[in-house]
């Protein structure tokens, strides 16, 4: 790919609201940096609170006419959307690479993910179903239909600046409700861009408005006290989460809520071996590990640790570190400075309580935000790495000798958002998958994204799950009506 698919200096930049680009009258812009060479690729607008008030001004007076949309429009337009997004994948793979700095290939399979949201929801749109029942008491009958839940505000992470916009957007849209998207200040390109194939794809001005802002507790927090705003979709951090949770109270806002992870990844003596190392790779390097479902420990019973550590550290240490928009990098930077300083500290942790180092555990010396795929052994119980995000290339391997050890070890966390196993014996996978306490198990697999799936996490990771059917029901409101005929 040559970077010339994408234009830098003709990408949107303002804010998007009512249909329209502008910025607000004292705009101090935001800088943009590209972690791979620490330069400022673009500055985008920084909404105040009077965008703020337009925006759920304009997202409210599309509304009714939005939730009152035939549900086939509303699909055909969803699969329009889905269409367009294909056709400027490449471009938008290219700025997610610039400004995310994950490697080209993450970036295009993050594209592809993101649009097939819009297809999958355009399939759900003309599928909302309700109930008819007769009540136990014979004297009425029961009807549930399915109504908009009303204006939706989502905010999003850096990690995958299309696909957990898409993912909010597409079943919202679907659902009949309008929206306030609020990206993360890292990555809001992706989000602006996505914004306009929207709008050329045929969604009315005001059914979805993106705000990019520095305020975001400020902005959020003035949205969710307007009552006209009914929901609140979240995926980003659990600390961030739950001062969201805390404020979506104040007017019993219903909120979704898709937060950090811990994903322990087991693997048994019986397990493939070969099938095991591809999926440490794709559970562990997927974003460069930047992923809330990245295998953050690794727990081998002790029969096959030897040959899985050193099989996995030569992996890591081959993996080509570079530019994440060169098409020949594995493994591009982080996000910032303060991601790769968060990494090396949780590594000099490991290190200094008796982990020992099979590959990497430095930073390359080169412009960007770079740490090299590192590969721990002997990581105590103790070390901060095994309790915390990771959020970088680092693979923490600890042994084990039993069953109940490597489970009880794998739900030691406040998070329950995916774990991995890996046997040949499917009745043993199975149970395990049974006692762990995650809202997604890879069996035998290092990825599950889908959007056919239910997405989500148990415990600390979260509420309520995107994709699927289920992500459908997150924007809709059951409503009763009690009938006497
Ligand atoms: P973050 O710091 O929690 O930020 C997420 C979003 O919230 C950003 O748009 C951020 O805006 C905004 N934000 C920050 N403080 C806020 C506040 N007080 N009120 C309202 N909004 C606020 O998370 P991140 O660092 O971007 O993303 C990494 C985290 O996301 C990891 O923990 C990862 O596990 C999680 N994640 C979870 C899933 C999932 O599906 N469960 C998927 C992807 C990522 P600014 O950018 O302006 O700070």
């Amino acid at each position: 790919m040559n970077a010339s698919v994408l234009d830098l200096a003709h990408l949107p930049t303002d804010l998007f609201i009512d249909g329209r680009w502008d910025a607000p009258s004292f705009d101090t812009r935001i800088e943009v940096i590209d972690p791979s060479t620490q330069q400022v690729i673009a500055t985008v607008a920084n909404a105040t609170e009077a965008d703020a008030q337009r925006a759920v001004d304009a997202a409210a007076k599309a509304a009714p006419a939005w939730a009152a949309t035939p549900p086939r429009v509303r699909s055909e337009i969803l699969r329009r959307c889905f269409e367009l997004l294909v056709r400027d994948s490449e471009q938008l793979a290219v700025l997610i690479s610039r400004e995310n700095g994950k490697s080209l290939g993450d970036a295009r399979g993050e594209v592809a993910y993101a649009a097939e949201f819009f297809r999958w929801f355009a399939e759900e749109a003309v599928r909302i179903e309700g109930d008819l029942s007769r009540a136990p008491s014979g004297q009425a009958r029961t009807l549930v239909q399915y109504e908009p839940i009303g204006i939706a505000l989502l905010v999003t992470p850096w990690n995958f600046p299309a696909a957990m916009a898409t993912r909010k957007i597409a079943p919202a849209l679907a659902a009949g409700c309008t929206c306030i998207l609020k990206p993360a200040t890292d990555t809001p390109l992706t989000a602006l861009l996505i914004a306009r194939i929207l709008a050329e794809a045929g969604v009315p001005d005001g059914v979805v408005n993106v705000l990019t802002t520095r305020s975001a507790g400020k902005l959020c927090a003035q949205m969710l006290d307007d009552p006209r705003v009914r929901k609140l979709s979240f995926t980003g951090s659990t600390e961030v989460g739950r001062v969201l949770l805390r404020k979506a109270a104040d007017s019993v806002v219903n909120c979704s809520m898709e937060l950090g992870g811990n994903a322990p990844f087991l693997v048994f003596d019986d397990a493939d071996i070969d099938v095991a190392i591809e999926g440490a790779m794709l559970a562990k390097m997927r974003n460069g590990g930047e992923a809330c479902t990245a295998a953050n420990r690794f727990y081998v019973q002790r029969g096959i640790h030897a040959e899985f550590s050193q099989r996995l550290a030569a992996r890591m240490a081959a993996l080509r570190v570079g530019d994440g928009a060169d098409p020949q990098t594995q493994c591009g930077p982080l996000i910032n400075a303060g991601a790769v300083e968060k990494v090396a500290s949780l590594v000099r942790d490991a290190l200094d309580k008796g982990a020992r180092l099979l590959a990497g555990g430095d930073a390359p010396q080169r412009v960007g935000y770079f740490y090299n795929p590192t590969v721990l052994v002997d990581v105590p119980a103790n070390a901060d790495l095994l309790r915390e995000e990771i959020f970088g290339p680092v693979a923490p391997i600890v042994v084990f000798d039993h069953e109940d050890e490597a489970i009880e070890a794998a739900n030691a966390t406040e998070y329950g958002l995916m774990a991995y196993v890996f046997t040949r014996d499917l009745a043993r996978g199975m149970r395990i998958s049974e006692r762990l306490e995650s809202g997604m198990i890879g069996l035998n697999r290092g990825i599950v994204s889908d959007p056919a799936a239910p997405f989500g996490g148990v415990k600390q990771s979260g509420l309520g799950r995107e994709g699927a059917h289920h992500g459908m029901l997150e924007f809709l409101e059951a409503k009763y009506i009690s009938v006497n005929w």
